[in-house]
């Protein structure tokens, strides 16, 4: 049995998170690779070092003296050095290396990268195990897209000479020879990318949350966890703003059928949230997960006898691509076809794509309606469960909101629904109140 095991920035923001971290490699000798994030906050309010170092570059870049920031910076480091007991071991050149760099070629990557570099070194003498640097295994193509057939060779071959070792999260080496790192969170990918290279029976990671829960628990009070979810309702459900793990995170290792789990560092007895390819286990509820946003705008277009123009589709939607504007859903009925789009990208250029249309499509009349919120309710219980719809539409009766718009995706996977901003949060808590029950 081989595990890799990330752990987030709140699970490593100080040495106390650190011995705990330290324990749970401890616990399970499977548990051989390491992916560490840099130092998150340590209290709310607090400062995550990607942003300190993000902050050292902007000024860097605008000429100023970087000294005060890197010693704030370095004080974070030097108090999880001095808390572990590290003797022997300091930052002290890797600092000197840092602040030249940003005297004389400040990079943005490269010093965001710095925090995962930094506690990766640390933890690799806390456990004394072998350092990999990310620089050296992970490679990205030229249009900064990971560079997967390159990335899983090199890491292999790496992972191949140690049998325990330690990869920072969060970047590698970019096509121009420098520094590259993923998007924010992206030490998740790093993890998943490890875990497809060595082949890993499970890849854990390890956050300050036992896993993902089935509403947002800012909307719904102490909302009960998921324990099994599979790769596809997860990335519908962190599409719709449900967020624990990086969205490119499931890629590398749903590709090789590697289960991830989610587990929670300051409560290693729980269980956590499995992310799976398939599973047999009966969920608990018809539905995995509801999640939603607010923002969208429709667009309904109408024109007689649509249903019978060959072509009309195509016709309205290349009005949207000819203003660069993507969209997220089209539901249709006999003469009208609606348009789901972000309200923030089409506001700007709402009168362009109208006009668009007209000059494309003719229709009879185009309206817009703004300040709708998406709802996905999503389910891989709900092909096989009766009656789905029948509960939810009647639970969002019962708490009066108004459903604007439905769309079921084939897949049965999930089921969308279209309320007014206003109605957002009473959606979601009428939702939940159906399907799982107890809230007040
Ligand atoms: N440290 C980086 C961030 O704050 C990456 C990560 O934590 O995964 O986004």
């Amino acid at each position: 049995m081989k595990k890799v095991v990330k752990f987030g920035g709140s699970s490593l923001a100080n040495a106390e998170q650190f011995k705990k971290v330290g324990q749970i490699i401890h616990d399970d000798e499977s548990r051989v690779y390491v992916v560490p994030s840099a130092p998150g906050k340590r209290f709310s309010g607090d400062t995550k070092v990607t942003d300190m170092l993000l902050q050292a570059y902007a000024m860097a870049a605008e000429g100023q003296d970087v000294t005060e920031q890197l010693a704030a910076i370095k004080a974070r480091y030097d108090e999880i050095i001095e808390g572990l007991g590290l003797k022997n071991f300091t930052l002290e050149p890797d600092f000197a290396v840092i602040a030249k760099q940003l005297a004389e070629d400040p990079q943005k990557d490269y010093t965001a990268s710095r925090g995962e570099y930094l506690n990766g070194k640390i933890m690799a003498a806390y456990l004394d195990v072998p350092f990999i640097d990310a620089f050296d295994v992970i490679f990205f193509n030229d249009e900064g897209n990971l560079n997967t057939y390159k990335t899983e060779r090199q890491m292999r071959a790496a992972l191949e000479e140690h049998e325990r070792a330690v990869i920072p999260g969060f970047y590698g080496h970019g096509k121009d020879g420098n520094v590259k790192t993923f998007s924010r969170g992206g030490s998740d990918v790093t993890g998943s990318i490890v875990a497809q290279a060595c082949k890993a029976d499970i890849y854990e990671n390890w956050t300050d949350v036992s896993g993902f829960l089935v509403a947002d628990p800012r909307i719904v009070a102490d909302p009960v966890g998921i324990k099994f979810i599979t790769y596809r309702e997860l990335r519908e459900l962190s599409y719709m703003g449900a967020s624990v793990l990086h969205e490119d995170a499931i890629f590398p290792v749903r590709h090789c059928g590697i289960p991830i789990n989610i587990r929670n560092t300051n409560r290693p007895q729980d269980v956590g949230t499995w992310i799976v390819e398939s599973t047999g286990q009966k969920p608990d509820y018809v539905v995995t997960g509801i999640a939603g946003k607010k923002g969208f705008c429709t667009v309904l277009i109408h024109k007689s006898m649509m249903n019978s123009e060959v072509g009309f589709g195509r016709k309205v939607l290349q009005a949207f691509e000819d203003c660069g504007i993507s969209f997220e859903h089209m539901p249709s009925g006999i003469d009208t076809m609606t348009i789901v789009v972000h309200s923030e990208e089409f506001l700007p250029k709402e009168q362009q794509v109208i006009s668009a249309i007209h000059r494309l499509a003719k229709p009879d009349s185009v309206e817009i309606e703004s300040d709708l919120a998406l709802v996905a309710v999503v389910g891989r219980g709900m092909r096989s469960a009766s009656g789905t719809a029948g509960k939810l539409f009647s639970g969002l009766a019962e708490a009066k909101v108004n459903v604007r718009m439905i769309d079921q995706g084939s897949s049965e996977l999930n089921i969308i629904i279209g309320v007014k901003n206003r109605d957002f949060e009473s959606a979601i808590r009428a939702i939940y109140k159906s399907f799982v029950g107890g809230v007040q």
